[in-house]
């Protein structure tokens, strides 16, 4: 089976699975009806095969490739020359590619990463804006989190590398290059590439204290 295939084929058991561990959070979020989509200027993280899904599924709703991936190299670079990744990003004013700037909705929802999948948070809306400055009450979701990257990878890890990892943006310009390179080159360039994701990623979590001065996390079964 192609990889596409695959990765379409891995979110509708991702998605069963998360609406089951995942429905006492979403009952008690403030998610459902807002409309802010402030979470999406949080830089999200995600494997390859997520990646390769949002892709996927962004070509087939007629979404435009070129730009997605002109916006993805851009945010790339900046997360790259970043100090603190995660939080610039937001305070920089950048927002997720997938973001519909018009409609304030992602432009491949069903095909989400798992990491805005799990983003729940309890706390008013507007708070969660980058210039509120006001702790955010988020449910702690973190094992649900990795019970659904197991999922996934289980079910893509025969057709996609499921080593490759790191924020969307640079999964996104992965998703490309495994797309239209053959397996050696892409394994090849992949190698290369890892070190300066791995580096935005101990980045972030070099500054994980410091945003959670700004997150207060709370037991997701209360
Ligand atoms: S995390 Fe905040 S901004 Fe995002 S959907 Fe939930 S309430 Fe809205
Ligand atoms: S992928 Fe979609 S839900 Fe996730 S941050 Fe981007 S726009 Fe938001």
């Amino acid at each position: 089976m192609s990889p596409r295939k695959t990765a379409r084929r891995a979110l509708p058991i991702v998605d069963v699975y998360a609406r089951q561990i995942l429905a006492g959070a979403a009952a008690r979020a403030s998610c459902a009806k807002c409309t802010h989509a402030h979470c999406c200027r949080i830089v999200p993280v995600a494997v390859l095969g997520e990646a390769v899904a949002l892709v996927d599924a962004f070509a087939r709703g007629g979404g435009d490739l070129k730009s997605l991936r002109a916006q993805a190299a851009a945010d790339a670079a900046f997360l790259r020359d970043a100090e603190d990744p995660s939080y610039d990003y937001m305070l920089s004013g950048r927002q997720c590619a997938l973001l519909d700037a018009r409609t304030n909705r992602c432009r491949a929802y069903a095909a989400r990463p798992i990491t805005c999948r799990v983003y729940f948070v309890v706390s008013p809306p507007a708070e969660c804006a980058p210039d509120a400055r006001r702790v955010v009450s988020a449910l702690d979701t973190r094992a649900h989190a990795l019970a659904l990257f197991e999922t996934f990878a289980n079910a893509t890890s025969s057709a996609i590398p499921s080593w490759v990892a790191g924020t969307l943006p640079e999964m996104i310009l992965a998703a490309f290059a495994f797309l239209e390179l053959d397996a050696a080159s892409f394994l090849a360039w992949a190698r290369v590439e890892r070190d300066a994701w791995d580096r935005v990623m101990a980045r972030i979590e070099a500054h994980e204290g410091d945003r959670m001065a700004h997150i207060a996390q709370q037991d997701e079964r209360a």
